[in-house]
């Protein structure tokens, strides 16, 4: 039995049999030197790839869904370029001339023609860049055992990857995929946020898992404790605990108020992705959604959603939650959500780059038609519109002039919707933390996005395992900064919601309770346990330990204390 320790991404225990997956996002094609007698082996082993792989396109483009006509325009296009003799004959000469192996010529020449692609003016051509990798993965995963294709997960698959991003995760059959492993991510990667959001358990950072694991090994994986066990023995060890851990009885929680001892009542909210999960965010007792991440809709599919599109999911989620409170966050893609459909160039330094509302401002056809779904959806509900990664007051303006606008579009076609719905802003940036004041007077209410506002104030990249030890949020810097957004917000006379991971961290419960925090907005699973401490302090308890952290120098010392005083149940 093997034991590897990671980092605890996505709560839960399950048991499956390993597959190995490289991601599209980090390829690890080894280069191998071929001597002369064997290259034509090597030229052989590519043309069976290729046999293969076009059969796969052709099953594809037969099963494709005729009136889904854009889907079968794509497998028909891939068709084309497997089968192209040019890119046959260079990855031919390239085998022979440079004694490679076929994994490596595929991987070099497609490089080189996507790259030719990637910086042609022509968006189309800048498109057909994606299909080329698309294509090229195909056939690697022909060639390579090793790399079993996502679309084809085995029942109870356990996925070992190095990193996968957000929409491959969705392309994936989430009723066979039991549980994550990945070598690369942090805690509050949103390949781990959605993971947690679909109830698939995740262990990230090991950083060795695809050398130490094999394709179907049995393995177990904790998304509580970070533990991965591999080998046969694991499963008995861990049915027991799974039976014991899953009795844990939080219903009777359900219907009891978030409030200390002494009479203090904040809301507990649920954070999700996509409208089906609406539906379950009830049964853990969430008085709202106070965060629906709306880019996930959009990097589930290829196609440009509709006005009508947007509007019925926003409905769904609206109706699931009957009359409590919805805040759906504008669409926030950008950094490691690539939406295809806007962002046509690859970025140097994508986190800092062209992203969230900033796309948003600059494509008001976009943006305006998110607005007017919204604003329809909310007539005569609770619902409220949260701007992503606000970094300045004039954003903000602007984009309430948006609002302004797709509210008078809505009143020339005499279409239904919520004249005074709510706005906020999102807290993620130190710039926007330092001047909550100035955003407060601009804003209905605001929310702390804690993933990001660590990211950007500590100067660490949350997708990062190598640096992830330094995502701090119990940073005194975060602390401070937190404080002076609800202080600020507070003497505006508005209200604070806290949406980022921490909000369901039990370490940090009682602590965001004494820093005078009114909303918490978290993956739902986690709000019975936040409940149940609120419920077993005071807020001068709470108040005690908030003033004590925030005159704490290092992050060790606010460990400590939050630790002491958490009051885990
Ligand atoms: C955050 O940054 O804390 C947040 C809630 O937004 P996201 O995790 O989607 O970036
Ligand atoms: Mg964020």
């Amino acid at each position: 039995m093997k034991r590897l320790s990671g980092i605890p991404a996505s709560s839960g225990i399950s048991a499956g049999i390993a597959c190995l997956y490289q991601s599209k996002s980090v390829p690890e094609i080894s280069r191998l030197h071929i001597p002369e007698s064997q290259c034509e082996c090597e030229e052989l082993r590519f043309t069976a790839a290729v046999s293969e792989a076009s059969r796969e396109i052709q099953a594809l483009c037969e099963q494709s869904d005729p009136s889904a006509g854009d889907s079968t325009a794509i497998f028909q296009a891939h068709l084309m370029m497997i089968e192209d003799p040019e890119f046959h004959r260079q990855i031919r000469n390239h085998i022979h001339r440079e004694h490679a192996n076929a994994e490596w010529a595929l991987w070099e020449c497609s490089a080189e023609l996507a790259h030719k692609l990637e910086i042609s003016p022509e968006p189309y051509l800048r498109e057909r860049a994606a299909d080329i990798n698309d294509v090229t993965h195909r056939i690697l995963n022909c060639l390579s055992p090793a790399y079993a294709a996502p679309e084809h997960l085995e029942e109870n698959t356990i996925l070992i990857v190095h990193d996968l991003l957000p929409s491959e995760l969705l392309a994936l059959d989430r009723t066979k995929l039991k549980g994550i492993v990945s070598d690369a991510g942090g805690a509050t990667s949103h390949t781990a946020i959605l993971a947690s959001a679909f109830g698939i358990p995740a262990v990230v950072g090991l950083h060795t898992a695809m050398q130490e694991i094999n394709s179907g090994e049995l393995v177990v994986v904790d998304g509580d404790s970070g533990q991965v066990i591999v080998g046969a023995d694991a499963f008995d060890h861990y049915r027991t605990s799974i039976l014991k851990r899953h009795k844990e009885d939080w219903e009777s929680l359900r219907d009891l108020p978030a409030q200390t001892l002494d009479g203090h009542r904040v809301l507990l909210k649920a954070n999700i992705g996509n409208p089906a999960e609406a539906e379950h965010v009830l049964q853990y007792g969430a008085e709202g959604v106070g965060l629906f991440r709306s880019e996930f809709l959009f990097l589930r599919t290829e196609h440009r959603l509709t006005e009508e599109d947007q509007y019925r999911d926003y409905r769904q989620v609206i109706d699931a939650l009957g009359e409590r409170p919805v805040t759906i966050r504008t669409i926030d893609c950008g950094g490691d959500k690539i939406l295809h459909s806007i962002q046509l160039d690859d970025e140097k330094n994508p986190l800092l780059g062209w992203r969230a509302i900033r796309i948003m401002l600059a494509r008001p056809d976009f943006f305006k038609t998110q607005i007017r779904a919204i604003l329809r959806a909310a007539a005569g509900k609770t619902v409220e519109i949260l701007f992503p990664l606000i970094s300045g007051v004039e954003e903000l303006i602007q984009a309430r002039e948006f609002v302004e606008e797709a509210k008078q579009e809505c009143r020339e076609k005499k279409l239904p919707f919520a004249e005074n719905i709510s706005i906020g802003s999102m807290i993620e940036v130190p710039a926007a933390a330092v001047t909550a004041d100035i955003l407060a007077e601009y804003s209905d209410f605001l929310s702390i996005g804690t993933n990001d506002l660590v990211q950007y104030t500590l100067a660490v990249d949350r997708n990062n395992e190598k640096v992830n030890y330094l995502a701090q949020p119990f940073h005194p810097a975060i602390i401070r900064l937190i404080k002076r957004t609800i202080d600020a917000a507070h003497h505006a006379g508005i209200k604070v919601t806290l949406c980022g991971e921490l909000a369901g961290n039990p370490s940090a419960a009682k602590l965001l309770i004494g820093l005078d925090l009114d909303v918490f907005s978290m993956r739902a699973q986690s709000i019975p346990t936040i409940k149940q401490i609120i419920r077993q302090t005071t807020l001068e308890e709470c108040h005690h330990l908030a003033k004590q952290v925030l005159s704490s120098t290092t992050i060790q010392q606010v460990i400590a204390l939050v630790e002491a005083g958490a009051g885990k149940p």
